[in-house]
C-alpha cells in the first residue's frame, strides 16, 4: 500500500462541471466503463445534490459499474451528504468526499464563519458521512492559500471525526511545487493523526504546474492524485491523469511508486472523452496529443530508426496506441465483435448478445467489410426505416474535357423529394460531389480516394473509395460503376448517408475512427 498511489479520477465531476453542454446519464456511463477498464482506484461519479440529472448519473454508475470505488461530492452541508449518501448506495464499494473552504477569502467572503465555526462544520459533517458510508473523503477547500496552522486543525479535525482520506485541494492553481511540498510536509510534521489516513492532492492548471504539483506531494508522501483524462477541468483544468500515471511508470527510478492503471487504456479513453465532451487535445499535449509520438526533425527520425530509445522515453503500445485493429469480415469471431462494441462504447449485454452477432455476419456476408459506423447502424436501428438512405442520387450529368469548366448536375431524392442542383469544379468528380453538397448541405472533406478496377475490359467496373470526415466522424464510402466519376458520385453519397444516419442517431463516431485513418497516413509517410 505505502508504495501504491491511488489514482482518483474526477473526469465526471470536475472534467464535466466545465463542459459548455453537460453529459447525458448514458454519456457518463461510457465513460464511467471505461474508466473501470482504465481500472483507475475511484471514480467521482458527480455532485448528486447539484441536480436531479447528476443524481441520476451517480446512481446509475453506482448500479453498474464495478471494481473502482464509486464517489460522489458533498458540501459540508445535511442535505447533500443525505444525496450523495442515497446516490451512490447501490455501488459494491462506496465514498462520500466532503468539503468546505478554509482559506481566509472562503470563510471570511464566502461562508462568513469563524474558524471555530468551521471545526465544529467539519466534525459534524464527516461523522454524519461516516454514519451513511464506511469511507468518507474530507476536502479543505482552497487549501492552497489556507493559513497552514489553521490548515493542520482542521485536518486533524477531520481525520479524529472518521475521515480515511485527506484531500489537499490546490483549487485555484496558486501554489508551485516548492510551496505545495512544503504544505504537504507541515501537515506530516505537525498532525498528530496524520497516519491515519491517506493524503490525496487535488491540483488545478492555472499557472500550468498542476502535474507538476501533484507528482512533487507524491514525493513528499502523498498517495491518492486527483486528476482527469485529458487534464479537463475548472478553468484550465485539472492535472491530467494520463501524465500523473506515465510519470510515474517511466520515472519508476525517482518515485519507486506505481499505480493500478492499465496504461494500455490510456489512449482509449482519452479519445472517449474527447469525443463525447466536445474537448480536443492540443497537438503537442503530453502523452496523447496527437504528435505526442511523431518525430520531425530528421536527425530524430534518424535516431529513432536505428534505436527507438534514441528519443522515446515511451512506447506508444504502452499507452495503446497503433495495436493492430483489424477490419472486422464476415471470418471475424464473436468476441473481435464485442470488444468493438465495447471500444464504441456500447455495454457488456449490448455487445455480447446473440442476436446482434447473427446480424452482424449477415451483414458482413452483405457488405464485406464492416465498419464501425456499420455497427452503430445494426445497433442503433430499430425500425427498416432507420435503415433506408435518406438521399438517392436520381442522376448526374458532367460535363468536361479540355478547354471546358468541369460542370455537374446532381438529381437526388431527398426524403421523397426531387432536388436538383448545378455546380462547377475543379476536375469532374469535384464538380459532382459540390453539386451533391448543395442540396445535402452538409459539410464534408475528402482525405483519401482510391480507385481499383474490379473487372478486366473494357467496360471494366471501378470501385472507388474514399475517406471523408465531417462533424460526425470519419467515414469510409464506396461507390462502383463502369464511369469513375458516377462511381466516386456513388462513394460520396455513401458517406453522405452515413452521415445522415449519425444525425439521425445523435451518435459521433468515436475518434479512434479518425485515428485509423490517420494512421494509414503515417503509414504512407513513413
Ligand atoms: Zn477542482
Amino acid at each position: 500500500m505505502k508504495d501504491k498511489v491511488l489514482i482518483f479520477d474526477t473526469t465526471l465531476r470536475d472534467g464535466e462541471q466545465a463542459l459548455v453542454s453537460s453529459l447525458s446519464v448514458e454519456q457518463k456511463l461510457r465513460v464511467a466503463r471505461q474508466l473501470a477498464r482504465l481500472n483507475v482506484d475511484i471514480i467521482e461519479a458527480g455532485f448528486p445534490v447539484s441536480s436531479p440529472g447528476d443524481f441520476q448519473s451517480v446512481t446509475s454508475i453506482a448500479r453498474e459499474i464495478k471494481g473502482p470505488i464509486i464517489c460522489g461530492l458533498a458540501r459540508d452541508v445535511e442535505k447533500d451528504i443525505l444525496a450523495c449518501a442515497r446516490a451512490i448506495k447501490p455501488a459494491e464499494q462506496c465514498r462520500i468526499h466532503t468539503f468546505i473552504g478554509t482559506s481566509g477569502i472562503h470563510t471570511e467572503k464566502k461562508l462568513r464563519k469563524t474558524e471555530g465555526e468551521i471545526l465544529e462544520i467539519v466534525k459534524g459533517c464527516v461523522r454524519l458521512a461516516r454514519r451513511h458510508c464506511g469511507d468518507v473523503e474530507f476536502s479543505p477547500e482552497d487549501a492552497g492559500r489556507t493559513g497552514v496552522d489553521f490548515l493542520c486543525r482542521v485536518v486533524e479535525t477531520a481525520i479524529d471525526a472518521g475521515a480515511g482520506t485527506i484531500n489537499i485541494p490546490d483549487t485555484v492553481g496558486y501554489t508551485t511545487p516548492e510551496h505545495f511540498a512544503k504544505i504537504i510536509d507541515e501537515l506530516f510534521n505537525r498532525v498528530p493523526n496524520i497516519d491515519k489516513a491517506v493524503i490525496s492532492v487535488h491540483c488545478h492548471n492555472d499557472l500550468g504546474m498542476a502535474t507538476a504539483n501533484s507528482l512533487t506531494a507524491v514525493l513528499h508522501g502523498a498517495r491518492q492524485v486527483e486528476c482527469a483524462i485529458n487534464g479537463i477541468g475548472e478553468r484550465a483544468g485539472n492535472a491530467a491523469l494520463e501524465e500523473v500515471v506515465m510519470a510515474i511508470k517511466v520515472r519508476k527510478d525517482l518515485f519507486g511508486l506505481s499505480t493500478s492503471v492499465n496504461t494500455r487504456e490510456i489512449m482509449r479513453t482519452s479519445k472517449l472523452v474527447r469525443e463525447l465532451c466536445h474537448m480536443p487535445v492540443q497537438p503537442n499535449k503530453a502523452i496523447v496529443g496527437s504528435n505526442a509520438f511523431s518525430h520531425s526533425s530528421g536527425i530524430h527520425q534518424d535516431g529513432v530508426l536505428k534505436e527507438k530509445k534514441t528519443y522515446e522515453i515511451i512506447t506508444p503500445q504502452s499507452i495503446g496506441l497503433k495495436e493492430n485493429r483489424m477490419n472486422l469480415t464476415s471470418r471475424s469471431g464473436s468476441h473481435m465483435v464485442r470488444s468493438r462494441l465495447l471500444d464504441l462504447g456500447y455495454s457488456e449485454v449490448e455487445a455480447g448478445s446473440e442476436d446482434i452477432y447473427k446480424r452482424f455476419k449477415e451483414l458482413a456476408d452483405k457488405k464485406g467489410t464492416v465498419y464501425d459506423d456499420d455497427l452503430i447502424v445494426l445497433m442503433e436501428s430499430k425500425s427498416s426505416e432507420d435503415l433506408k438512405d435518406r438521399f438517392v442520387l436520381e442522376t448526374l450529368n458532367v460535363s468536361s474535357g479540355r478547354g471546358t469548366i468541369p460542370t455537374a448536375t446532381a438529381r437526388i431524392l431527398v426524403d421523397g423529394k426531387l432536388y436538383s442542383e448545378a455546380a462547377c469544379g475543379d476536375g469532374a468528380v469535384d464538380a459532382a460531389t459540390k453539386a451533391i453538397d448543395r442540396i445535402v448541405g452538409y459539410k464534408i472533406k475528402i482525405d483519401n480516394f482510391h480507385l481499383e478496377a474490379v473487372t478486366e475490359g473494357r467496360e471494366a467496373q471501378g470501385r472507388v473509395s474514399i475517406v471523408a470526415r465531417s462533424d460526425e466522424g470519419v467515414f469510409n464510402g464506396a461507390g462502383t460503376s463502369t464511369d469513375i466519376v458516377e462511381a466516386s458520385a456513388l462513394a460520396y453519397m455513401d458517406v453522405v448517408n452515413k452521415i445522415a444516419r449519425m444525425k439521425r442517431f445523435k451518435r459521433k463516431l468515436p475518434a479512434a475512427a479518425v485515428n485509423s485513418a490517420a494512421d494509414k497516413k503515417s503509414e504512407k509517410g513513413a
